[in-house]
């Protein structure tokens, strides 16, 4: 099989400890690194048990005039035909934040939330080659400073197209309280 470039680039490791060290680990105390449906083999079993690991979330990758969004009555929902369709934006999964829910579609305001799997001591408590694609693909090149092999939002959009119906179901089944709860938004 030939390997893209990308491919080969990742099969080198692209961190740097001291860089990073020195830094603080800026980018994790942010939000979480974005996961590739193959950080789960493409298995939708694997992606479930994620999940209800509570390690990780669903997020989205909105497009340009919001179009996913849509209201039904005084409801605001997902357009799952706008998702299905559209490949403008995407649902997809990565670690989850510290304090937010497993939904965590909407982000209002400015406040960071560091993923969950950083801490100030350690920084990154998983091994490297665990980490979400989208993470491994970060070349640290001064503190604070990188750059990412990938262009992450289109490999998002790209990947996670064929599961929006799969991640939108599983919103609905289990995880809906996350949805409507803090924002009373709904999905259906
Ligand atoms: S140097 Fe870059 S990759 Fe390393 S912790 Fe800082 S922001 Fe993250
Ligand atoms: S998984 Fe690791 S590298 Fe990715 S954001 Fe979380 S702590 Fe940082």
């Amino acid at each position: 099989m030939i390997m893209s470039k990308e491919e080969q680039l990742l099969g080198c490791k692209l961190e740097d400890k001291t860089i990073c060290r020195e830094c603080g680990g800026r980018c994790c105390q942010t939000t979480a690194c974005e996961a590739s449906p193959y950080d789960f083999d493409c298995d939708r079993n694997k992606m479930i048990a994620a999940l209800e690991s509570g390690n990780y979330s669903i997020d989205l990758i909105f497009d340009k005039q919001r179009k996913v969004f849509k209201t039904i009555g005084n409801m605001f929902t997902l357009d799952l035909s706008f998702l299905i369709n559209s490949h403008e934006a995407t649902l997809y999964m990565r670690p989850r934040n510290q304090g937010k829910l497993i939904v965590d579609v909407i982000h209002i305001g400015n406040r960071n939330y560091p993923c969950i799997f950083w801490n100030k001591y350690e920084g990154c408590r998983l091994p490297y080659e665990e980490r979400p694609r989208y993470g491994r693909g970060i070349i640290p090149i001064s503190p604070g400073v990188c750059e990412n092999i990938y262009d992450t939002r289109a490999m998002l959009l790209k990947e996670w197209h064929e599961y929006n119906e799969f991640l939108f179901q599983m919103v609905k089944r289990y995880f809906d309280e996350d949805w409507y709860l803090p924002l009373g938004f709904t999905i259906r």
